[in-house]
């Protein structure tokens, strides 16, 4: 058996579409006796809600097949049991609190996601508290991601802002950092993991940096001409998850 890792922005969807053959290629790893672990730096949507998306567009998904960047925040916030000051979106704030976390304007911890209501108030206070001593948590760092409206700003923008601002460093979780890694490990035991994706400096750059069978798909980020000029070299190349060749099942 092998889990893929498979990648959503890009990979499985972009913005409001599913890539054509994807649904059905995730069905086919499944009915093939391999395990399916949605594996994105989505860092806005609780486990639960990216799961109901995934299920409202036609692919099959549960809450503990997902493993993002914000659950990956979520973990960490929960074993520091510091008080928080976030910036992000309701999903994740709701997981956030239901999960114990302390939400509160007087962080001990600048915790960041993607925040489509970001503003300057907002990186006046997370400078604040970071002068105050606070630490800065960042989901992910991906400068922008894609949607049907074309590419917009990540939540990488956002910790540069508060970077800049503060002269600090941020701690990130998600892809390609290992905190999501030790995430992934705890997840999955020692089983075989591919990882499926969109993108040179997060997906496949943690494949390589961990030890992980990689493939990329030319359906999202990355283009051709890009793998030529990045020193990141995938296993595999292909033009979308439905072109996946799946490893043959290991008899029991
Ligand atoms: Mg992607």
């Amino acid at each position: 058996m092998t889990v893929y890792l498979i990648d959503l922005d890009g990979t499985v969807y972009r913005g409001l579409k599913t890539i054509e053959g994807a649904a059905q290629k995730i069905d086919e790893i499944r009915a093939a006796g391999h395990k399916v672990l949605f594996f994105s730096n989505n860092s806005t949507r609780s486990r639960k809600d990216l799961a109901r998306k995934l299920s409202e567009m036609g692919v099959k998904a549960r809450e503990d097949e997902v493993c993002s960047a914000a659950y990956a925040l979520v973990l960490f916030l929960k074993e520091r049991k510091k008080r928080v000051y976030f910036i992000g979106e309701e999903s994740l704030r709701k997981e956030l609190a239901q999960e114990g976390v302390a939400l509160s304007e007087e962080g001990e911890v600048v915790a960041v996601g993607l925040d489509r209501a970001f503003n300057y108030e907002k990186l006046a206070h997370a400078l604040t508290l970071t002068l105050k001593g606070a630490q800065i948590v960042a989901a992910n760092d991906d400068a922008t991601y894609p949607t049907h409206e074309g590419i917009r700003p990540g939540a990488g923008a956002i910790v540069a802002a508060i970077e800049r601002a503060s002269g600090k460093k941020a701690l990130v979780l998600g892809k390609p950092y290992e905190f999501i890694y030790k995430v992934l490990k705890q997840m999955m035991g020692e089983e075989e993991m591919v990882v499926v994706g969109d993108r040179l400096d997060t997906d496949i750059y943690f494949a390589k940096r961990f030890g992980l069978k990689s493939i990329l798909v030319l359906s999202g980020i990355a283009k051709k001409e890009d793998i030529a000029k990045s020193k990141i070299k995938p296993d595999e190349i292909i033009p979308s998850l439905a072109h996946l060749n799946l490893s043959p099942p290991t008899s029991p």
